[in-house]
């Protein structure tokens, strides 16, 4: 692996760039937004297709070997896929994954196979049509569900994100679990993080990653821990004889802060180094000021060099904006 000159100062490399496309989507998701939807960034704030290329650019000359395209929902966002051919011609970039909710991403199956996209994680929260409607305020169940198969037939490493919450999912997560016997899936099963656009008054689930693992092991007896990658936020297992895993994100407890080497970009420009930080700086209008290449790195390294030790120390400075959309800061 490449070396990345993007190092924090408590040793963490960054060599993983989370790029949202959009803050739009086509679903509802009460842990993500209010039914009525947010105060979506204008098209003239969004940054273009050739400001986020320009972007990937200065971020792969820097050690970023990973992209992660986010939302919103990026296949909401009208040519995505002739930047994506773009992007993944960039120098230096040797993995693209996408994150979805589902509903779009089946028909763009064999031209992301053709880049060499095959990694893509969909958000899905129920195996219940009833509960599903009941979580995403849109009646898509199947056409989501159905993708997810077609996906795998097609020879995509499919990932599922659960978000569990009390009364909302629970009965969801042993059924979850039963789809890995057949197929080669990874479901994980995360805690409900604050970043929901409310005004910070809505009660978080209390389930944690704990919470999540007991319940699990009351279910089953044969349980392996499986080893993950150094930077994974997902603690997996597999049940024995089951073609697919599952595992554990403590996405509000973080536990796995030590380890992390993500730098986020939201679609109006905004570079985070943590997803509970304030924004450090905005790259769009850095641009959009003529800055050249070089200035523009060095602004990304002076963040990195800023960057606190955890999402608890990130959250301290964020003046409360920990209830932003999901949508809007980009996953
Ligand atoms: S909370 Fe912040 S520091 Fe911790 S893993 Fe997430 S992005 Fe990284």
């Amino acid at each position: 692996m490449k070396e990345s000159l993007l190092v924090d100062k408590y040793g963490r490399q960054l060599n993983y760039l989370r790029l949202s496309v959009t803050d739009r989507c086509n679903f509802r998701c009460y842990y993500c937004m209010p039914e009525e939807g947010i105060d979506f960034a204008k098209r003239k704030d969004l940054m273009t297709f050739d400001e986020m290329l320009q972007l990937s650019t200065i971020f792969c000359n820097l050690g970023i070997s990973k992209i992660r395209i986010t939302g919103g929902e990026p296949f909401v966002r009208h040519g995505i896929m002739p930047f994506l051919h773009q992007l993944s011609g960039v120098e230096g970039l040797q993995e693209i994954t996408v994150t979805s909710n589902g509903t779009l991403s089946a028909r763009y199956q064999a031209e992301l196979l053709s880049m060499g996209i095959r990694k893509i994680n969909i958000s899905l929260d129920s195996l219940d049509a009833q509960r599903f409607h009941y979580i995403t305020r849109r009646d898509s169940f199947d056409s989501v569900y159905n993708g997810v198969f077609r996906l795998l037939d097609a020879g995509f490493d499919v990932k599922l994100n659960c978000v569990v919450a009390d009364n909302k999912n629970i009965q969801d997560i042993i059924p979850f679990i039963e789809l890995t016997k057949n197929y080669p899936l990874s479901v994980r099963f995360l805690e409900e993080m604050p970043f929901n656009g409310s005004d910070g008054t809505q009660v978080l689930s209390s389930w944690d990653y704990k919470k999540i693992y007991h319940y699990i092991s009351e279910h089953y007896t044969d349980i392996n821990r499986l080893i993950s990658d150094a930077n994974s936020t997902s603690v997996n297992y597999k049940i024995s004889g089951y073609q697919g895993s599952f595992g554990i994100i403590p996405s509000f407890s973080r536990t796995f802060c030590g380890t992390c080497n993500r730098i986020r970009l939201s679609a109006t420009g905004e570079l985070r180094t943590c997803l509970y930080g304030p924004p450090v700086t905005n790259l769009r209008n850095l641009l959009r000021k003529g800055a050249s290449v070089a200035d523009t790195g060095q602004e990304i390294l002076n963040a990195v060099a800023l960057r606190q030790r955890d999402g608890y120390a990130a959250e301290a400075l964020s003046n409360n904006s920990v209830n932003t959309s999901m949508s809007a800061l980009g996953g």
